[in-house]
């Protein structure tokens, strides 16, 4: 018998074989459809029940997502409550309900369909995600007016390993699931960026989402085998071997020449709360320490709290080297606490250390925890989106000024090395002459590339042409290595192009010394370059070919002749 084959959008790289678990979607379009309104006060305590209870939900989810994943996965559920306290989402249905003619049910489904509508017509990508959020959080509330039980914990088969199908998956429903036991996910529903792709990235389970045609027959599969990378899943014979490879890492073959000699291999994290993935995946490091997640709660963090979470990083990550990025706040990152201000153009704007530099005493406050918190073991700092020299000075003057003030105030301090980023070509451009000024650098190849192509990577619209495989971008990135080697300084990359195993040997030719990424890449990037040798002329080959290329197109097919060879 042939083999069936579907197609979706692979979200989350790896691939998977084995039995199939279908979670069916809530009919949230027609639950409460047929119940009368008894009387306006008891759809208003309805509401306000479900209100109540949807919230408790999302607080044990917040709490137990920010201790174990962190505080990027923690923001979904922050963003969903304060849709509960939304004046024109509940308070609009609470007006409403007061005419008399709807329930609760049909009231919010009103409510929340406008906002969906309002927010999908907006063009900017953030907004159209938020609509995702409202559908979301409506689910929730309906799930809790018609007391469905659908704690995914307690309907997922109590043993054995299982494809996971889902019409939809709620941020919710996929911190629920029992992750070890989850081969992969496909879901009929979401794009790149829903909160299901970035989970499934988060916990480095291959993902397949959107997957519409053919849908009905797909879930009545029981065995498939899916590629998350490539976008496709087929019926297989039920004897196929179980197998989700994301953890390949382990089976690396190192010899005396494969390109893995002499790189080291970090994780990104936003928070203390994602050092389990980091040991998990045995990272060598921390190659970015994103800080910003601690300053987008409603009050921002004392100088306290912000020494007790990069020391706990600093301590469990030691002996190796954690890079603490100061404040990158402002383009598509949000803090409510900080005032920022209204631009026409954000991530053109005052964004990162232009906002850290207008903010001195934030910013000394942020640089004494860093000083303070260096005592705990091997540490760096590094400013993000530098376009000057006279930027970095300034910066780095903030940085001897508060390491007084901390020497002043007795307390300990360790060692520190200083970086800086690479993502504004201006600063590609200049690196010969700043890398004088710092230890390392570190490429953000997401700020990079955007900046390069004047493509907005936030912008689906332009997925295409954001690519970091464009030869100018990869041709910025060896010219910045190799001004770096001159001067006797280190460049790693830490934009997402560093967890890409297609690029990794590129950026080991050229003379990077550390790769920084998502801690799910981890393990596809340590097998690519363990598994490959190449010699010296053969890596130079690669790069002069790489950089022979005029368009994106080329260079892809470059790096995948030399994956093969
Ligand atoms: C980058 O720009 O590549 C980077 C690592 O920083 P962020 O994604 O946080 O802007
Ligand atoms: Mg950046």
């Amino acid at each position: 018998m042939e083999n069936k084959i579907w197609h979706g959008l692979g979200v989350s790289a790896g691939h998977a074989a084995g039995p199939t678990w279908y979670l069916k979607g809530f009919q949230a379009e027609t639950a409460g459809e047929t119940s009368q309104v008894s009387s306006i006060e008891e759809e208003r305590v309805r509401l306000q029940q479900a209100v109540l209870r949807t919230e408790q939900n999302l607080t044990g989810l917040e709490e137990k997502v920010r201790a174990e994943q962190g505080e990027e996965v923690a923001q979904i559920f922050v963003a969903h409550k304060l849709l509960l306290s939304d004046p024109s989402f509940i308070g609009e249905a609470y007006q409403r309900l007061e005419k008399g003619q709807l329930n609760a049910e049909q009231v919010l489904r009103e409510v929340a369909g406008e906002a969906v509508q309002m927010l999908q017509s907006l063009e900017d990508p953030y907004f159209q995600e938020r609509a995702v959020d409202v559908q979301d959080v409506l689910g929730q509330l309906l799930k809790n007016l018609q007391n469905v039980q659908d704690d995914v914990s307690d309907l997922f088969p109590q043993s054995g390993n299982y494809i996971v199908l889902a019409d939809e998956l709620t941020p919710a429903q996929t911190i629920a699931l029992p992750k070890d036991r989850v081969l992969g996910f496909i879901v009929r529903q979401g794009g790149k960026t829903s909160h299901a792709a970035i989970l499934a990235r988060t916990y480095g389970i291959p993902a397949l989402v959107g997957v519409t045609d053919g849908w009905g027959d797909l879930t009545a599969q029981k065995w498939l085998e899916l590629d998350g990378e490539e976008g496709w899943v087929q019926s297989s014979a039920e004897n196929q071997v179980i197998f989700a490879n994301t953890d390949a890492g382990d089976e690396v073959i190192s010899g005396e020449n494969s390109l893995l000699q002499g790189m080291i291999l970090a994780a990104n994290i936003g928070s203390p709360g994602d050092l389990s993935l980091v040991r998990k995946f045995k990272a060598q490091g921390i190659g970015l320490y994103r800080t910003e997640f601690l300053f987008m709660g409603e009050e921002l963090p004392s100088e306290e709290d912000q020494l007790e979470a990069y020391r706990q990083v600093i301590d469990d990550c030691s002996p190796h080297l954690t890079v603490i990025r100061t404040l990158d706040i402002g383009g598509d990152k949000k803090a409510p606490a900080l005032n920022l201000p209204q631009e026409k153009n954000p991530f053109l704007g005052v964004r990162a250390l232009r906002f850290t530099l207008r903010r001195p005493e934030l910013f000394r406050q942020q640089l004494r925890a860093i000083w303070r918190a260096s005592a705990a073991g091997p540490t760096a700092v590094m400013f993000p989106m530098i376009a000057t020299p006279e930027e970095l000075e300034e910066a780095k003057e903030n940085l001897w000024a508060a390491r007084e003030e901390v020497l002043q105030a007795g307390y300990e301090i360790g060692g520190l090395q200083v970086g800086m980023m690479i993502e504004i070509p201006s600063a590609a451009w200049l690196a010969d002459k700043l890398a004088s000024l710092v230890d390392f650098f570190s490429i953000g190849t997401n700020d990079l590339t955007q900046y390069m192509l004047a493509a907005d990577r936030e912008n689906p619209e332009l997925a295409e042409l954001n690519q970091p495989y464009h030869p100018a971008v990869l041709g910025m990135i060896a010219r910045v290595s190799q001004a770096s080697l001159k001067k006797g300084i280190w460049t790693g990359i830490c934009g997402e192009a560093g967890g890409d195993p297609l690029l990794a040997p590129f950026f080991k030719a050229v003379g990077i010394k550390e790769l920084s990424m998502a801690p799910g890449s981890l393990a596809k990037v340590r097998t690519a370059l363990g598994k490959m040798e190449m010699s010296l002329e053969e890596q130079e080959t690669l790069v002069k070919s790489v950089l022979a290329c005029a368009r994106t197109s080329e260079v892809i097919k470059v790096l995948q002749s030399s994956k093969t060879s």
